[in-house]
């Protein structure tokens, strides 16, 4: 239990081999919000110790996605490989204190344990044969490695905030290599002499981790050290239930970004993602760092539903509070598209249009998608939809309509929507049947905001320079 007088203190301490998948980025914001709403810390370590995989590319990844979700990490970024020396130095305490030893096992030696114990099927374990040897008996020319002298007897107990409590019996644990024989620390010896020296006091982490948790209580105790609090998140499934991979959205927080998500979406489906708070789905940030605890988290993998962010993401976006923002956002996927820059007058225009265009928006991506006819050179590019409302009644129809609104000399709102349904009257069609076609001609597609808005964004002349293209 947090007590009062104990600082809360999380890390998130990401392995910078690849990019910051969504599962990461959900463990980073429960840290994130459990230090925030202890007024706590939050501390970001990069476990960068596999050399050969670690690559800066990977760590700016990390920063660049913590960034952008506005998890923002409380003092400096701890290299764990920086501290190498110090986890050597803690090795050598437990050696000298006889809590561990040199073990000087052969490949050989250790490759006949494992078929042995495969053979009798048991789980492979190392089976301590240098923990009480003298090393006067040491062969000549080999390089020990340190090893832990666990507990053999007893077990051990986490009471997990996730998880309950669990437990492990000591004898289904071996005596787990501190130092491999060229004198580099493992990853487990590393990440419980790191915790102690940031002074986490709560590991909030995926539930891939919870058998490394007993080993780390072992050392934990061993060394005399507090055992922090654990909170062991079950993993992301995909929708069919499977573990989460690539197929399901197991993505980059890059790839979301670039596919038009808001921070505000993600981070608010991420939470929701495997933690409660009653049944409220759209929860700010500054009620998550209000209500988040760990007795939110649940039990059971949560399943990760694009629809679902997506209808969050629509909602985020409708949520912006102005269009100057909503257009600075869509700005750079509009021009990529029109392959020119904007000209102030038409960033104006989309000010003015974003009311009508957002409602209907899922991403950023479709939102600018939407706009895009507003710039587009003639003549305009049809879909599909679009060539199939232009059949050869509908274009005869719009050449019938062309003389009509070239005498339109208000060019507004009200005056169209007069002229247009005094057509449809003589003409004896239902307005439809006018807006579909000319829907169609005027943006390409058959779907956009309302027809009249559409006619004025795009003025007189360039309206009617449409319409010809399309009429007969
Ligand atoms: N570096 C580990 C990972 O990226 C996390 C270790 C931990 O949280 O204790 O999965």
């Amino acid at each position: 239990m947090v007590t009062q007088n104990k600082k809360v203190v999380t890390r998130f301490a990401p392995s910078p081999t690849g990019f910051l998948h969504i599962g990461g980025a959900r463990t980073a914001l429960f840290n994130w919000l459990f230090a925030k709403h202890h007024n706590g810390k939050f501390l970001l370590r990069i476990e960068d110790t596999d050399r050969k995989r670690s690559t800066q590319e990977a760590i700016d990844a990390i920063f660049d996605g913590m960034s952008w979700l506005g998890l923002h990490h409380d003092g400096d970024v701890v290299y764990q490989y920086a501290n190498r020396e110090r986890h050597v130095e803690v090795a050598q305490k437990l050696l000298a204190e006889g809590k561990a030893y040199y073990c000087y096992c052969s490949a050989e030696e250790l490759e006949e344990m494992r078929a042995k114990a495969r053979a009798e099927g048991r789980p492979i374990k190392y089976d301590g044969r240098w923990r009480d040897r003298d090393p006067s008996e040491a062969p000549k020319g080999v390089a020990p490695v340190v090893r832990f002298k666990a507990p053999q007897t007893g077990e051990q107990v986490i009471h997990d905030h996730v998880q309950g409590k669990v437990t492990v019996a000591n004898e289904q644990l071996d005596d787990m290599i501190l130092l491999r024989a060229d004198g580099s620390p493992t990853y487990m010896l590393s990440v419980v002499v790191d915790d102690h020296d940031m002074g986490v006091t709560h590991v909030i982490r995926g539930d891939d981790h919870l058998t490394n948790a007993f080993r780390q209580a072992q050392l934990i105790r061993a060394l005399g050290w507090d055992l922090p609090e654990y909170a062991h998140i079950p993993l992301i499934h995909g929708t069919d239930g499977a573990k989460l991979s690539k197929r399901h959205g197991a993505l980059g927080v890059d790839a979301y970004r670039d596919m038009g998500f808001l921070p505000s979406a993600l981070k608010n489906y991420l939470l929701r993602l495997g933690w409660a708070h009653g049944d409220d789905e759209i929860i700010s940030e500054a009620q998550a760092i209000e209500w988040f605890g760990l007795e939110g988290i649940g039990k059971s993998p949560a399943r990760f539903d694009f629809a679902k962010l997506e209808n969050l993401n629509g909602y985020y976006i409708r949520e912006v509070e102005s269009n100057d923002t909503l257009v600075t956002l869509i700005r750079e996927p509009v021009e990529k598209q029109i392959n020119r820059a904007l000209t102030e007058q038409e960033i104006a225009l989309l000010v003015n249009a974003m009311d009508e265009f957002k409602p209907r928006a899922k991403t950023l991506n479709d939102l600018a998608e939407s706009t895009v006819f507003l710039f587009a050179s003639r003549p305009l590019a049809l879909n599909d939809k679009a060539k199939k409302l232009l059949n050869d009644a509908a274009r005869h129809m719009l050449g019938k309509l062309l003389p009509r609104l070239e005498q339109v000399e208000n060019w507004k709102v009200p005056a169209l929507e007069n002229e247009i349904k005094s057509f449809a009257e003589n003409e004896e069609l239902k307005l439809g049947k006018i807006a579909q076609p000319l829907r169609a001609a005027l943006t390409g597609s058959n779907m956009s905001p309302g027809i009249f808005d559409v006619l004025v964004w795009l003025g007189k002349q360039e309206s009617l320079e449409r319409i010809k293209d399309q009429a007969q």
